[in-house]
């Protein structure tokens, strides 16, 4: 393409939502058939809420939301913050929380009136040596198959209950999909999310493959295996653990309403965070580039 052309298609996009940073990487979707896509944040709101809370030793919920609430104030993530909205709710006092500890992909931990509290997915608890009964599993994986995520609360080694919130899907998501599969692109969810979640959100929206409970180096993993394979491959997401996934993409998408680290390894940002600008770059991709051929 002329420099002059790209131009062009840069601008265009600008005028669409569509940030092009890096020209080449509008330049290199034209011939992507591969999309990698993050789930939270990503295909979903990324604002997760609480939904429902069980609780298996005896505590009131209030006290039990509060505990849980005081360890995810010192985190960042979104399902920390639903659990963190809900108790402000409700009013509830948080408590001061000592030795805190973020596992990345896991959850947290720390201490609160000298009780050692974990709030995070089952492996978090069963690493810990902590007995999840097998009832509670299987109320678990009922609401995950409904598209919820559960994390796990044990205090002083036992299992304490549970809280669920659920991420509603966007609303441009199942466009976007579907205008994707129209330009002939697979689509590949990768999430740090468990399977039964993931499975929900892939089948509402006909994603054509997902991977589980992916740890973020194995995002960027799963993007240089399908390059080795000889695919041309595009990754979106919002997230830190999402960048050097983002990087590493021929082309990388961003949505504006993430993270700013995912911003900066991108080559292209979707300013309100709407899927559908990946179709519509391709389509001026492939308008550009084939104008001069
Ligand atoms: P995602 O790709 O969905 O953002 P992450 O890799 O950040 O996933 O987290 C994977 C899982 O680890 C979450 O689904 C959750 O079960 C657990 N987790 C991570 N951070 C927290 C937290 N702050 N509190 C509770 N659970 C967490
Ligand atoms: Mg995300």
């Amino acid at each position: 393409a002329t420099p002059i052309s790209i131009m062009v298609g840069v601008g265009r996009g600008a005028g669409e939502g569509v940030l092009v940073k890096n020209a080449e990487s509008l330049e290199r979707l034209e011939k992507v058939d591969v999309l990698c896509v993050d789930k939270t944040g990503t295909l979903t709101e990324g604002k997760p809420s609480l939904t429902d809370v069980t609780i298996s030793n005896g505590m009131s919920e209030d006290e039990f939301l509060s505990l849980a609430a005081s360890l995810e104030q010192s985190s960042e993530h979104p399902l920390a913050t639903a659990i963190v909205n809900a108790a402000k709710d409700r009013g509830l006092s948080l408590k001061k929380v000592d030795d805190f500890e973020s596992v990345t992909g896991g959850g947290v931990r720390g201490k609160i009136d000298g009780k050692s509290i974990l709030v995070g997915k089952r492996a978090l608890l069963e690493d810990a040596q902590i007995e999840v009964a097998s009832n509670v599993i299987e109320q678990v994986e009922a609401k995950q198959e409904k598209g919820q995520t559960v994390m796990w609360v044990s205090i002083d080694g036992k299992m304490a209950g549970t809280l669920s919130v659920s991420d509603p899907i966007k609303e441009t998501s199942q466009a976007a999909v579907r205008e994707l599969h129209a330009l002939g692109l697979k689509i590949i969810m990768l999430t740090g999310d468990n399977a039964g979640t993931a499975k929900h959100v892939a089948n509402e929206l006909g994603i054509d493959d997902f991977k589980a409970e992916v740890k973020p180096e194995e995002k960027i993993e799963k993007v240089k295996s399908l390059k080795a394979e000889g695919k041309r491959v595009a990754m979106a997401g919002d997230g830190i653990n999402d960048a050097p996934a983002l990087a590493e993409a021929d082309v990388g998408v961003a949505m504006g309403t993430g993270t700013d680290v995912a911003m900066e390894s991108a080559g292209i940002t979707l300013v309100k965070g709407d899927l559908r600008g990946i179709a519509k770059a391709v389509r001026l991709s492939r308008g550009i580039m084939g104008n001069i051929r």
